[in-house]
């Protein structure tokens, strides 16, 4: 293992941006390296998740999480090597995952803290597939989705961190899985190696609900929401009696200034008695262990795969950030230090 190094670079937040943001908005600064005290580790980041909830975070608003304070390291998930430890749980040399935030070096050691098992996968999987994305595709679509054998299941951004694990899922259930995406690359990516179905590009189609009938001839009984807006409204215009419908995100209206406005579908939820509940991954926390072991065994068994962008340097963080709320990534987005 190398010397721990005197000073390390962390990404704050400077301003809290009213719409999209930008480079501006962060501030990438070197400070002392810290150093554990008792209970505490110090771990040596490896990849930083870049996710869409951080947005929200940059945000002062009611949320079920605090914003990030002006000047306090961008909230993320990490994962790392423990490289000094004060902690009986960890070792120096085990690779754990936490939110530890954006930056090289980070102190941990909270009960959240995970240690992770590199002969699984690859580390980088601990903030993807194998992680919080991962989870959440599992538990949004297996609980509150609740497909059955030989439905039909819509997922939006679905070449996306979760979007991805979403689909496979409901190809190991038996299901007709349609994915949307935003351009060719994006969908021939989920249809030709994910084994998607169908995949609509909403940037191409002029008339969503007619593409998306015609991907979905019995008409769509499980949506998966990761995007919320125009796509959704197509969907749900489309959705069976008793469909259901996991609200997972809504990412198309996270730079908006203001809440927009759109169709009234709540009619439609009545008429065709539908279920929509909104959920947050932490619900289902008590449960990650087994599911992790399901999903590592499906993707050492080839029936799961995943994709991910990996941008590298700490402070390549915020502009790759932008870009993936613009639909710039293809996969889970990481940044490698
Ligand atoms: P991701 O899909 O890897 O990346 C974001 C994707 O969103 C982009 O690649 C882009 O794909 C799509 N997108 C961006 N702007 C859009 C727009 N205006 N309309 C439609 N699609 C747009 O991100 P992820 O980590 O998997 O997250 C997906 C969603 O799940 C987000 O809404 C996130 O907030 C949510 N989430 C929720 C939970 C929870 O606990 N409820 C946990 C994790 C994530 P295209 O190029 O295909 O448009």
């Amino acid at each position: 293992m190398s010397a721990v190094p005197k000073t390390h670079r962390r990404v704050v937040l400077v301003r809290r941006p009213p719409g999209e943001p930008a480079e501006s908005d962060f501030r990438v600064e070197e400070v002392p390296m810290p150093e554990p005290r008792h209970g505490e580790v110090l771990v040596k980041v490896a990849y930083l998740s870049l996710d869409p909830y951080q947005r929200g975070r940059m945000r002062d608003a009611a949320s079920y999480a605090a914003p990030v304070g002006l000047g306090e390291v961008m909230t993320g998930g990490i994962v790392g090597e423990v490289v000094k430890s004060e902690n009986s749980r960890f070792k120096v040399g085990d690779v754990v995952e936490d939110r530890l935030g954006w930056q090289e070096y980070a102190i941990g050691g909270a009960p959240s803290m995970r240690v992770v098992d590199p002969s699984l996968a690859p580390i980088s999987t601990a903030n993807g597939v194998l992680g919080m994305p991962g989870m959440t595709a599992y538990f949004g679509l297996l609980e509150v989705g609740q497909p059955k054998t030989g439905e039909t299941i819509v997922v939006s951004a679905a070449s996306g961190a979760v979007g991805q694990v979403v689909g496979q899922i409901g190809k190991i259930m038996g299901c007709r899985v349609v994915g949307v995406a935003g351009g060719t690359k994006k969908c021939a990516f989920v249809k030709d190696e994910l084994g998607f179905d169908a995949c609509v590009d909403y940037k191409a189609e002029k008339d969503l609900d007619k593409t998306l009938l015609a991907a979905c001839p019995k008409g769509i009984d499980v949506y998966f929401d990761n995007v919320g807006g125009e796509i959704s409204d197509a969907v749900l215009r489309n959705i069976n009696v008793f469909g259901r419908v996991a609200l997972c995100g809504s990412i198309s209206q996270y730079n908006a200034t203001t809440p927009p406005t759109g169709p009234r579908l709540l009619g439609t939820f009545v008429g065709k008695r539908v279920r929509a509940q909104g959920f947050i991954v932490t619900d289902f926390a008590g449960k990650y262990e087994p599911a992790m072991r399901q999903m590592g065994e499906w993707i050492k068994s080839g029936k799961l795969k995943y994709r991910e962008d990996v941008v590298e340097g700490i402070d390549k963080a915020p502009r790759a950030f932008i870009g993936m709320l613009r639909g710039e990534n293809f996969g889970k987005m990481l940044v490698k230090m």
